[in-house]
C-alpha cells in the first residue's frame, strides 16, 4: 500500500475498533445523529441524478473514464470514514479494506470498483464534485439549477465547514475523547480550519453532547 493507501486503512481499521468499543446503543444513537446528514445526502444524489446523471454517463461512465475518480486526489475526512462505516456491513467494510490492498483500477482512485464507489456513503469531497465542463454546460443551459446548486453547497457547509458547531468536528472530538487519532481529522489537525474555529470562537462540543 503507498502513503495514502495506509492512511486511509488506519483510519477505516480505527473507525471500526472504536465503534466496536462504543457499543450497539451508542452506535444506534450516532445513527440518529448522522440521519439529518444522509437526508441531505439523498437530497444532493437526486438533484445530480436529475440534472447531471445524462451528462456525466455520457461523458465519463459509458467509457469508463471516471475523470473525477483521479487516483489518491481524495480528501477524505475522518467524518467520512465514520458515517460510511455506521452505514456498512462487515462485509462492505472488508471490500473497502481489499480495494485498499488490491486496487482493481491502478490508475483510478483505490476505492472504484466495477461497480462504481465501493463506499456506501461516499466521501462528502466525491458527492459535491462536479467537473468544469458538465457543470459550465449544465448552468449555463439553465440558471435556476445553477442557483439551487449554489444553496446546496451552502447547506453542504453547514456539516463540515467549522465556523459554527457542525457534525464533522462532533465526529472527531467523539472519538478524540475517546483517545482515537487519525490523520483524517482535518477540522483538528490543519491549522487553516483550527484557526476557523478560533476565529469563530466555537469550542469543541464535548463526547455526550449532540452537535
Ligand atoms: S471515494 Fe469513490 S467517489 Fe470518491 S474518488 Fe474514490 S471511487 Fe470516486
Amino acid at each position: 500500500m503507498n502513503d495514502y493507501q495506509t492512511e486511509q486503512w488506519n483510519a477505516l481499521l480505527l473507525a471500526s475498533q472504536l465503534l466496536i468499543e462504543i457499543g450497539a446503543p451508542e452506535v444506534d444513537r450516532l445513527k440518529r445523529e448522522i440521519s439529518p446528514y444522509l437526508a441531505f445526502r439523498d437530497q444532493v444524489d437526486r438533484f445530480l441524478k436529475a440534472h447531471f446523471g445524462a451528462h456525466c454517463n455520457q461523458s465519463c461512465y459509458a467509457n469508463s473514464r471516471s475523470a473525477c475518480c483521479s487516483k489518491d486526489g481524495i480528501i477524505v475526512f475522518w467524518a467520512d470514514v465514520v458515517i460510511n462505516a455506521l452505514n456498512s456491513d462487515e462485509a462492505q467494510l472488508d471490500d473497502l479494506k481489499q480495494a485498499l490492498q488490491n486496487p482493481l483500477m491502478g490508475r483510478k482512485c483505490t476505492y472504484l470498483g466495477q461497480q462504481g464507489c465501493r463506499w456506501q456513503v461516499r466521501p462528502l469531497g466525491c458527492a459535491m464534485f462536479l467537473c468544469d465542463p458538465v457543470r459550465d454546460r449544465v448552468f449555463q443551459a439553465d440558471k435556476g439549477i445553477e442557483a439551487q446548486w449554489t444553496a446546496i453547497k451552502k447547506k453542504a457547509q453547514d456539516f463540515r465547514w467549522p465556523d459554527k458547531p457542525v457534525l464533522f468536528d462532533y465526529l472527531e472530538v467523539y472519538f478524540m475523547e475517546m483517545g482515537g487519532r487519525s490523520t483524517l481529522m482535518h477540522i483538528n489537525n490543519s491549522p487553516g480550519l483550527l484557526r476557523v474555529k478560533r476565529q469563530a470562537g466555537v469550542s469543541c462540543p464535548s463526547l455526550r453532547r449532540t452537535p
